[in-house]
């Protein structure tokens, strides 16, 4: 028996425990050898505490509370209580109880020290627990149909027949209200999604899951199909599944806007991933959300390596300004704006984009969330922008220097003539005569340069013929070497089967020269070598190619000298550019050699870069037809007496006065006229013969080519030349009837005018 500190206190307590509706009990240790607890010994208790525990003070007292209640070890309940002991701090639980003749479920104890023992006050509070257990059903079963006031509601058992469904439920599934209650929920499931059912809902029961989603198409008595959407949660009731309750809603509408906003999708994504458009979506900051794959192939960047890069960082320094004054303005007012930018992927060379650029905007507030860039690759187009400008250009200053080397030539040709004539009627010892033979020098520079002028318009007489330019180069090798001096090595590489080229040799000779000693030039400080190959090419047809289709004939020229950067090489083919010093160089050595190239038909390619040399591409296409009859004799008449008639017909007045002074001083008969109109006047006025007609081409009223023809007409016999500074000779021939006609070039000096002349005039032998 436990004794307490004074007989008084131990009295009132007494009477306090007895009093009490608690039920209460004293517990003092059992300790063992070593003086640890291991149990607890029932020392007294009160009435209270034998209701509880069904049996008599007289059967619990002197008792181990773990035999009377074996709970109290399972539950750890008696280590607890042990610890209060230890410690001093009370301890207030539930415990569930069990036992012969205890009727309780549900006891709460407190457990306070006392001295060497434990006071245990313990209530019954299985009522409690049980209204409050019922609560929790009810209130559960409230919410469920509070929350789901617009959502079918109902419930199976487990074996999945319809136990309770609201009006809704019925409505989805097209019934009548109550009529569902019986039927089996599968019944109302489409049979492809049967198993499916099945599986879950056994799975749930049996696993316990609380709460399942799940959306299947369910049939209605009507046979159409809804969609239905289910929060399936377990039904117990005092702890047992008696099935399951759903709440469950027609989502119908929303599949099929799922469904179409998917194929949108699926759609939207074919086009993005598959377009040769670069799409991106940018943050408001700049930065790659989302970029179609086709960058891989655009900038050798792939999409996950630029997600999260700013997309200035892959343009051009000089765009990035312009970029991005683009998307602040867009920031601010949204819209669309078209831009053309440089990127740089990763081969360095940059891509030319255009790009429209859309803001888009948050749906609710307004705002610009970010950027929608659509990106194009134009740097084909604007290559061929490049070359159609550089080619229009090349044209308009051909045309200007063609104008004025024209009429410059016309000049030259007086000049040249005059001075000759000048020339030989000084006497071979007067002082004056190596004066007048210093202007005919200058004259003849002169006429070089106009003819090169002339060459770059392509308004030179050209004398194409069938050509191998492997013979060009072969001749031409020869003397290359020693032209172009020690420091040089001269190689060459010649192809076989090169197509045969419609070109003037002398014209393609002049081409090569240009080329080498430019060459030379580049090489003049360390040396190198001079490359002349030849090849051929076929040229596919295609949409972006810019020159005909077919067979190439190419001749190559490549240098290891100084190369050029970009601003020289687009220049270079402009007549008097040069990089060299005054009296050096003239700048029309590439000009010319321009202007043979494409006047044969041909096209010319430069490659090059500072200190890497530079290589020159001819390419000239295949003739048609290897090889072209030699062309017969021209066509030359007896002249009956001494010397003949000559028609002259010319609207330069230098060059009429000229020829006509060089022929009159031969001993000719020369007529004069400053047009067409007046040749055929004076022709027609003039009783004798006339053994030739020498014209300009191009003159005011009635040009040479019609002049010819009407000539021809009225005096079938007289022999026609043609007088020509410019102009292709295929197209000259064009605009005569007879493709044989002689043609005369100008500036011509007054021994090659006589020379021509006489060899169309053959003077009968004396008889
Ligand atoms: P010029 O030789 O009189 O200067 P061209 O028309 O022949 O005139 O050449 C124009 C310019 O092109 C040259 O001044 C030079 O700067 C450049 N050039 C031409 N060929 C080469 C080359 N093989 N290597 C480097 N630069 C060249
Ligand atoms: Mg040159």
């Amino acid at each position: 028996m436990t004794s307490f500190s004074s007989p008084d206190a131990d009295r009132r307590l007494r009477a306090a425990i007895a009093a009490s509706l608690d039920a209460f009990i004293l517990l003092e240790a059992v300790r063992d050898a070593s003086g640890a607890v291991t149990d607890l010994r029932m020392a007294e208790l009160n009435h209270r505490a034998e209701r509880l525990l069904g049996r008599p003070r007289e059967a619990l007292l002197g008792r181990l509370v773990t035999e009377v209640l074996p709970q109290v070890r399972e539950t750890g309940l008696l280590a607890r209580a042990i610890r209060v002991l230890d410690t001093g701090e009370s301890l207030d639980e539930e415990l569930r109880v069990s036992g012969p003749g205890i009727e309780a479920e549900w006891l709460r104890h407190q457990i306070v020290k006392l001295d060497d023992g434990l006071a245990v006050t313990s209530r019954d509070i299985t009522e409690g627990k049980r209204v409050e257990a019922s609560l929790r059903a009810s209130e559960e079963r409230y919410r469920l149909l509070v929350e789901s006031a617009t959502d079918g509601i109902y419930r199976i058992d487990p074996r999945g027949i319809f136990t309770y469904a609201n009006p809704i439920a019925s409505r989805v599934l097209g019934m009548g209200d109550g009529t569902i209650v019986g039927r089996s929920y599968l019944d109302f499931v489409r049979p492809d999604y049967r198993q499916e059912a099945i599986e879950l809902y056994t799975r749930q029961i049996r696993q316990r899951v609380p709460v399942t989603y799940w959306e299947f198409p369910a049939l209605r008595t009507d046979g159409r199909e809804v969609w239905v959407g289910q929060n399936v949660q377990l039904d117990h009731r005092d702890g047992e599944v008696v099935g399951l309750a759903a709440v469950a809603r027609d989502i119908t509408a929303r599949r099929a806007m799922e469904e179409a906003l998917r194929q949108s999708e699926e759609r939207y994504r074919f086009v993005t991933e598959h377009s040769r458009d670069m799409l991106a979506r940018l943050t408001r900051d700049g930065r790659f959300e989302y970029v179609s794959p086709v960058c891989e192939s655009l900038l050798g960047v792939g999409p996950a390596d630029l997600q999260g890069r700013r997309f200035d960082e892959l343009c051009d320094a000089d765009d990035v300004a312009g970029l991005r004054a683009v998307h602040e303005r867009l920031a601010a007012r949204g819209g669309v704006e078209t831009t053309t930018l440089r990127m740089h992927g990763r081969a360095g060379t940059p891509v030319w984009f255009e790009t429209t650029h859309q803001a888009i905007v948050d749906d609710a507030g307004g705002a610009v969330t970010g950027f929608l860039t659509v990106s194009r690759d134009i740097t084909e187009r604007r290559k061929l922008e490049e070359d159609l400008r550089h080619v229009q250009k090349m044209e308009a200053v051909g045309q200007l220097a063609g104008g004025v080397a024209h009429d410059f030539n016309n000049l030259l040709t007086a000049i040249r003539g005059f001075s000759d004539v000048l020339f030989q009627s000084i006497r071979a010892d007067d002082p004056r005569r190596a004066d007048v033979l210093e202007i005919c020098k200058a004259t003849d520079r002169a006429a070089t340069l106009t003819r090169q002028l002339l060459a770059f318009s392509r308004r030179q007489v050209m004398r194409p013929e069938p050509l191998n330019l492997n013979t060009v180069v072969a001749d031409l090798a020869r003397i290359l070497q020693r032209l172009l001096g020690e420091g040089v090595t001269v190689a060459t590489r010649l192809a076989d089967g090169l197509p045969i080229v419609r070109a003037d040799p002398g014209q393609m000779e002049q081409v090569l020269l240009n080329l080498a000693l430019n060459a030379r030039d580049a090489m003049a400080e360390r040396g190198g070598t001079l490359t002349i190959e030849t090849a051929v090419e076929t040229l596919q047809a295609s949409p972006e190619a810019r020159h005909a289709p077919g067979r190439y004939a190419v001749l190559r020229v490549i240098d290891t000298g100084t190369g050029m950067t970009p601003e020289v090489r687009a220049r270079l083919f402009e007549p008097f550019f040069t990089t060299k010093p005054r009296g050096r160089g003239t700048g029309l050595g590439l000009s010319m050699v321009y202007g043979i190239v494409t006047q044969s038909g041909g096209f010319i390619t430069v490659d090059s870069a500072p200190g890497r040399g530079a290589s020159f591409a001819i390419h000239l296409p295949a003739a048609h037809g290897a090889a072209e009859p030699a062309r017969p004799a021209p066509r030359s008449r007896v002249v009956a007496r001494g010397s003949g008639t000559i028609l002259v017909a010319e609207d330069s007045e230098g060059v009429l006065v000229l020829a006509q002074r060089i022929l009159r001083d031969a001993g000719y008969e020369v007529l004069t006229a400053r047009d067409g109109v007046e040749a055929l006047d004076v022709a027609r006025h003039h009783a004798g013969e006339i053994d030739l007609l020498l014209t300009d081409v191009m003159m005011p009223r009635m040009n040479g080519g019609e002049l010819a023809r009407a000539f021809a007409a009225e005096r079938p016999d007289a022999v026609i030349a043609i007088m020509s500074g410019y102009m292709d000779e295929d197209a000259l021939r064009r605009t005569l009837d007879d493709p044989e006609t002689p043609i005369l070039q100008k500036p011509f000096s007054a021994a090659s005018l006589l020379e021509r002349v006489s060899a169309l005039l053959v003077r009968a032998p004396a008889a």
